[in-house]
């Protein structure tokens, strides 16, 4: 063989290439067609029975030097990118990515804004537990110049047995300190039903990492008009985490604030492991602004500074952290909150680096 003819056959290999490259893109657009008519009937895209018929009609008519089994995984590669090519449309629809909104949304809570480029925090107590502890916080926030306070009135703890919460005297604990101090109220609910109820006390509704999936919920946080603050779930992928917020924005409310908390994993020198990267994905694929929890996702006091400066650094909107007048004899995560002078500390080391990433 000559170097002539080698160059004609690469130049034919070049040829096919070009062609094939043609086809597949063709498959590309049909199989996009497709995908919008199963999207308009609410038919599931992959249909296991369709590809079997499509593979035997290939493998039958194959008669090529490639093995049929060769054959058989090219072409399931293809039919693997296809389906993929229909979930990448499936996420451009997403009403809460940033490819269906491009500017960044602003979560107004009565005029406090999260999401405005200004860093925030939301601090207070890990449960409601008595009008004297929260006004010990809301006033020691004050002084610090915060306005979101969060507190939970309904606990979901992972024993029925602990401290399940103040339930709607808590709410109105956090309402009345709230109306005395200053404060905007964030505070977590945790069945659909006590959503409306929640409407008269609190100013940020809180959906818990343990309920990021119940789907009734977050369908009816969607329908008020009311902010919501949306927790990761305790193994979610950040593909789950942004579907669940889609759950709320699907019904109405583009309110929402994604808080990362930490996921677990098999790390135990912390609670749970902070998934500090997933701040900029999300900020990155959606509108929404993004807070970090860096009491629940370490679970140790000795780390909170350094984490919400992380936060700060990779471009949180908020961080969000627990205090308690009296941490030792908090009714839950008694361990790992802080009291007022640690706090203080906290705030003016806080506040410093964040003036400094200015
Ligand atoms: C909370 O913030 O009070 C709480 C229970 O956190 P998480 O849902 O993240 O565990
Ligand atoms: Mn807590």
């Amino acid at each position: 063989m000559t170097t002539n003819d080698l160059t004609q056959l690469r130049d034919k290999i070049d040829g096919v290439n070009l062609q094939l490259l043609k086809l597949l893109n063709e498959r590309a657009e049909i199989v996009q067609e497709i995908g919008e008519h199963k999207e308009k009937q609410g038919v599931a895209r992959f249909d296991p029975v369709r590809e079997r018929q499509a593979l035997d009609l290939i493998i039958k008519n194959h008669d090529g030097p490639f093995q049929t089994s060769t054959i058989q995984y090219i072409f399931k590669e293809i039919f693997k990118a296809s389906l993929e090519l229909q979930k990448d449309n499936h996420n451009k629809a997403l009403l809460v990515s940033r490819k269906a909104r491009p500017e960044n949304t602003i979560v107004d809570i009565n005029g406090e804004k999260i999401g405005d480029g200004e860093q925030r925090f939301i601090m207070g107590p890990c449960a409601v537990e008595g009008y004297e502890q929260v006004k010990a916080v809301a006033l020691a926030m004050k002084e610090q110049g915060l306005t979101l306070m969060r507190g939970g009135a309904f606990k979901p703890r992972t024993s029925p047995y602990d401290f399940q919460g103040l339930g709607v005297e808590g709410l109105q604990i956090l309402r009345k300190v709230a109306d005395e101090v200053g404060m905007q109220v964030v505070s977590e609910i945790l069945a659909p039903q006590d959503v409306e109820k929640a409407l008269d006390y609190v100013d940020v509704i809180q959906i818990g990492a343990r309920n990021m999936q119940n789907f009734e919920l977050l369908k009816a946080a969607g329908r008020v008009k009311k902010p919501v603050l949306l927790k990761r779930g305790l193994s979610a992928t950040i593909d789950e985490f942004i579907n669940a917020a889609e759950y709320i924005i699907s019904q109405g409310n583009d309110q929402i604030i994604l808080c990362e908390r930490g996921i677990r994993t098999y790390e135990k020198a912390t609670r749970n492991t902070l998934d500090i990267s997933a701040v900029p994905i999300l900020k990155k694929e959606t509108h929404l602004p993004v807070v970090v929890d860096v009491t629940h996702s370490t679970g140790r006091k000795d780390l909170l500074l350094p984490t919400a400066k992380a936060a700060l650094a990779i471009g949180a909107d908020a961080v969000m952290a627990e205090v308690h007048p009296d941490p030792a004899v908090a009714l839950s995560d008694s361990a790992q909150q802080m009291n007022i002078p640690e706090f203080n500390e906290f705030m003016d080391v806080v506040k410093a680096f964040k003036n400094k990433l200015a």
